[in-house]
């Protein structure tokens, strides 16, 4: 496994590979792995000859009150991690070098942000298309593997990829979770004993929600209200959002009668956790159609 810290030669090294007609798969992290990313891995060794992992704590993508200097970093664990699933690079790359000089150009997304995490995370899917804009163009992949954990990121990717004519293919993967239902994340260290038994109702909130669905009730604003019920009976977190949208235009509904999200976004002391699913206007998991 090849450790790369510069961008010039990871640019090098896709080109060398890419030249040979391999296939290059590529899997862009912040770091501090679980088996959230381990799935997006492993999804990857299977479907690429060579597979590049970037472990980047991108500081254009956190605002001003944001956990970028506390965000959790472990840099021998991670590399551990991508020996165990077999990687063939990972890209370590460092601010100083990502961002060498003052950007001149700056991307702005336009559509699918004003709502979700996009409405008070002002500027930060800008800052996550920058980054992978430039990841794109130094790792030249063929496909890229995203969790479906965060599902608001891959709609916006979907929409940079295609707006933006990238030769790529966005693979969304299905979001892992503990055995009691909490989606795995690297801010979860962060929640109290307490808070982390009450995070487990998240994802029964959903499901709730997802229940309502299946058993005929079609108002968006019926199941957003009685799932924040749900999540107020049973935990203390504070709710940011609970919303529920067509997907992936993040289209504000009054009928569900496509594929749509309910997402959410709870606050503990330390965590902000966010969660989604994603289901068809019979509130059945399909395949996630881009
Ligand atoms: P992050 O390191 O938080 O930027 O996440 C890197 C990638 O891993 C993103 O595409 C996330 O959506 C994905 N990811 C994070 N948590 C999970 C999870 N529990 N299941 C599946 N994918 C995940």
């Amino acid at each position: 496994m090849k450790i790369i810290e510069s961008v010039q030669e990871m640019q090098a090294y896709a080109l060398a590979c890419k030249k040979q007609g391999k296939s290059v798969g590529f899997v862009p992290t912040m770091g501090y792995l679980h088996e959230g990313h381990e799935a997006l891995m492993k999804q990857a060794r299977k479907e690429n000859d060579l597979v590049v992992i970037s472990i980047f704590v991108n500081p254009l993508q956190f605002g001003a009150n944001e956990d970028y200097d506390d965000y959790p970093r472990d840099e021998r664990r991670d590399i551990q991690v991508c020996r165990k699933n077999q990687m063939d690079v990972v890209f370590l790359p460092k601010v100083g070098d990502m961002y060498a000089s003052s950007q001149t150009i700056a991307l702005h997304v336009e559509k699918r942000t004003n709502v979700l995490c996009g409405r008070t995370r002002v500027g930060h899917f800008n800052g996550v298309v920058t980054v992978l804009a430039k990841l794109f163009n130094i790792t030249l992949p063929d496909y890229v593997y995203f969790g479906i954990k965060d599902a608001q990121q891959v709609a916006v990717v979907d929409s940079l990829v295609k707006d933006l004519n990238y030769p790529i293919s966005i693979v969304p993967v299905p979001t892992k979770r503990e055995a009691d239902g909490l989606a795995k994340s690297s801010r979860n260290v962060y929640l109290s004993n307490q808070e982390r038994e009450e995070a487990a109702q998240l994802y029964q909130a959903l499901q709730f929600g997802r229940t309502l669905v299946k058993d005929g009730q079609t108002k968006p604003a019926i199941i957003v209200s009685e799932v924040k019920n749900f999540i107020r009976q049973h935990t203390n977190g504070q709710i940011e959002y609970v919303e529920l949208l067509n997907y992936p235009s993040l289209h504000t509904t009054e009928e569900i009668d496509q594929q749509v999200i309910l997402a959410l976004a709870v606050t503990f002391t330390k965590a902000r956790l966010i969660d989604n699913i994603i289901f068809d206007e019979n509130g059945m998991i399909q395949n996630l159609i881009l």
